[in-house]
């Protein structure tokens, strides 16, 4: 019925900018109609309503509150969350060069018990590969610990700031009474006031003071390694978490916690034992640091 469609008057014609522009207003550029829905250039975060758990770019990422039935979410997350996530440029104030590579646990503290292995075995032998990673990619390593010896919580936390080192990865690996539970995860610090992903109950002030640092360039780090430590090492995503783990408080500079698999589980402790695996998951996350420097915008 092509004859019934009335074509506009010379008078209607002068509205139709008006039309698009009131457009843009609703619809601003980057932004999506779907307010679940969080993309800027290539980045793009999908939030679910009532939920913590997001994707960017399909790497799993948890709010530290639900985000609401009509996508709100609180000013912490949009800061600690979406922001860096969706502007991946580290702000820096030097080039990075001094990386404190922390294995967890040793001597008399085994970590998590596996059925051939312990846990502090696993992260001293995955920590000095990763260490051999970012050597070759021209960054200066400092380890903790470099052999099976006690080391309190304090000293490893505070090391980076003892030495002015730039950026602080603790190597752990998880447990899980279910022995079917698999799959790699990392954490930062816990923002103030909110729980952590782990414990919802959770939202005291640590027993120690708060790092007094922004989490920016800690989020963006965590995106980089996770995404890639998952691509090769073939583990589930378990995602980029939030806890108040004594090392990442008290550290001075960005500081990551990586669960590199679960030792609990029978035939990921194998792979997780596995050198040319460990070899792999080092490499993950060398590249990761390496895109991190890569992209820091230095100084300001
Ligand atoms: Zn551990």
């Amino acid at each position: 019925m092509e004859d019934d469609m009335q074509t506009p008057g010379p008078g209607c014609r002068g509205l139709l900018p008006l039309f698009l522009f009131g457009l843009l207003l609703l619809f601003p550029a980057g932004c999506s109609s779907d307010p679940f829905l969080h993309k800027k250039g290539r980045n793009c975060l999908k939030l679910e309503p009532g939920r913590r758990e997001g994707r960017i770019n399909g790497t799993l990422v948890y709010l530290t509150t639900p985000a609401g039935a009509g996508g709100e979410v609180t000013g912490t997350d949009r800061k600690t969350v979406i922001e860096p996530l969706l502007s991946m440029t580290p702000r820096l104030k030097r080039p990075l060069r001094t990386i404190v590579i922390d294995p967890g646990h040793g001597g008399r503290e085994i970590g998590a018990p596996g059925t051939l292995h312990q846990e502090k075995e696993l992260n001293l032998a995955l920590a000095r590969k990763l260490r051999a990673e970012l050597e070759k990619r021209g960054c200066r390593v400092i380890m903790t610990r470099d052999d099976d010896r006690f080391l309190p919580l304090n000293a490893r936390g505070d090391l980076p700031g003892e030495r002015d080192a730039d950026l602080f990865l603790s190597i752990h690996h998880n447990s899980a009474r279910d022995k079917t539970v698999s799959g790699a995860e990392i954490y930062l610090l816990t923002p103030d006031g909110v729980p952590s992903t782990n414990d919802p109950a959770d939202s005291r002030p640590p027993a120690v003071p708060q790092a007094a640092r922004s989490l920016w360039n800690d989020m963006i780090l965590a995106r980089e390694i996770q995404s890639r430590l998952i691509e090769k090492s073939g583990l589930p995503d378990r995602g980029i978490r939030f806890a108040r783990f004594r090392v990442l408080v008290r550290s001075a500079c960005p500081a990551l916690l990586v669960e590199a698999g679960f030792i609990s589980n029978p035939e990921e402790e194998k792979k997780l034992a596995d050198p040319a695996a460990q070899q792999r998951t080092a490499e993950a996350i060398a590249d990761g640091v390496d895109a991190f420097r890569n992209r820091a915008k230095i100084g300001g």
